[in-house]
């Protein structure tokens, strides 16, 4: 890069790596594909927390030569039906990943305020704090995964605001109800805290709508990217006090909703959508616990955290060289090993049961070359 664009690029940017999303590490084409002599269409794609099938949706574009509402009527009443809540404490928002987003640009003052993270979790909350140069502070989870509240505690009146994740990612664990309730009374009247449950549908009652009530500091993230199959819509839901909401409004875009997700939402939030997505979850709770039971059958293999989402979190000493064969084979997984406590930590994600037969299969054929001991016995 030539130096005056250097010079230009702000200090904090400068710094910045691009995150590296699981799409962005395996696109099409890149360097690994292709060495593996692998298409992406051949490619099993277990990386990313994705639902391995698509529903059927109709599209109408007779009004697509006009901007569409900035918050669609019919998708917002439905997801306040659905999620239990009024319908004027909810945005719609491109993905759970822009409230995360629109929270820090509303809350916290670039060059001053910090965020809290408990780590490991979902990379996107500092990333997005780093890009509006906002500081990230740490409270790393328990060796359990569970919450360090007295670490926490350290940092009240020193962030604007405290990400909390519910099913976690990716430890696939549940914080418990009254951690929740400790970290809001901690931070009451004093901070933020958001309490991401992209994966409440795998844990459906842990759900925390019921707390919006009691507590005027809590921001609950929700999207249609897992549980309902869409993540290539970008779609997403801030629910919060109706005066969080009209601030989020301030710093969101003109459009955030384009118009054929707001179509496509609204589909997959009727009656019939909604049991599609049931169905969905209750299959791949099933798989889950299959493939939890074969894992845990290797002494090779320690399975981590819980079983509460759509993925499960394993370590071994051979993780490098597994990873690198299931990519070879053409499985896409995903490589924790260097996040906070996760040396060695592979994540899968749950695919239709081929994907996850092939997956199994390929592990198996793995620990039959690499292993010293044979399978656990059965007990
Ligand atoms: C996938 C994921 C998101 C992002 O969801 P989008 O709606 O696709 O932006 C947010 N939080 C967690 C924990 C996730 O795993």
């Amino acid at each position: 890069m030539s130096k005056w664009l250097n010079d230009l690029t702000n200090l904090h940017v400068r710094e910045l790596k691009p995150y590296e999303s699981a799409r962005r590490l395996f696109s099409a084409g890149d360097a690994t594909s292709n060495s593996a002599g692998n298409n992406s269409s051949q490619q099993i794609w277990l990386n990313a927390n994705e639902s391995p099938q698509a529903d059927q949706y109709t599209v109408n574009s007779s009004a697509f030569n006009r901007y569409p509402d900035c918050q669609p009527l019919e998708v917002i009443n439905a997801y306040a039906k659905y999620a239990g809540v009024n319908n004027k404490q909810l945005v719609a928002t491109r993905g759970a990943d822009e409230g995360i987003e629109l929270i820090i640009r509303a809350y916290c003052a670039p060059g001053s305020s910090s965020v809290l993270i408990c780590p490991p979790t979902y990379g996107m909350y500092a990333i997005s704090a780093q890009t509006f140069n906002v500081g990230v502070h740490k409270a790393p989870l328990n060796p359990d995964f569970s919450l360090d509240i007295d670490a926490i505690a350290e940092h009240v009146g020193k962030v604007n605001v405290v990400f909390l994740c519910s099913p976690n990612n990716p430890t696939g664990t549940r914080i418990k109800q009254s951690d929740v309730l400790k970290v809001l009374e901690l931070f009451s009247d004093k901070a933020l805290v958001v309490l991401d449950e992209a994966y409440i549908e795998f844990d459906i009652d842990a759900q925390q709508t019921a707390l919006l009530k009691r507590f005027s500091n809590l921001i609950i993230l929700r999207t249609l990217s897992k549980a309902f199959a869409l993540a290539g819509i970008r779609c997403g839901f801030v629910l919060s006090s109706q005066a969080i909401c009209t601030t989020l409004m301030k710093v969101i875009a003109p459009y955030p909703v384009p118009a054929p997700v707001a179509q496509v939402a609204a589909q997959a939030l009727n009656e019939n959508g909604i049991l599609t997505m049931r169905k969905r979850v209750e299959d791949l709770q099933t798989s889950l616990q299959s493939i939890f039971q074969t894992l845990h059958s290797y002494t090779d293999i320690t399975v981590c955290g819980d079983t509460k989402a759509n993925f499960l979190l394993f370590k071994s000493e051979h993780n490098p060289a597994l990873m690198q064969y299931l990519v070879q084979q053409g499985v896409i997984i995903r490589d924790q090993s260097k996040q906070l406590n996760l040396q060695n930590c592979l994540r899968i994600t749950v695919g239709s049961p081929v994907e996850n037969d092939k997956l199994l299969g390929l592990i198996d054929t793995f620990f039959q070359q690499h292993s010293t001991s044979s399978v656990r016995n059965a007990s």
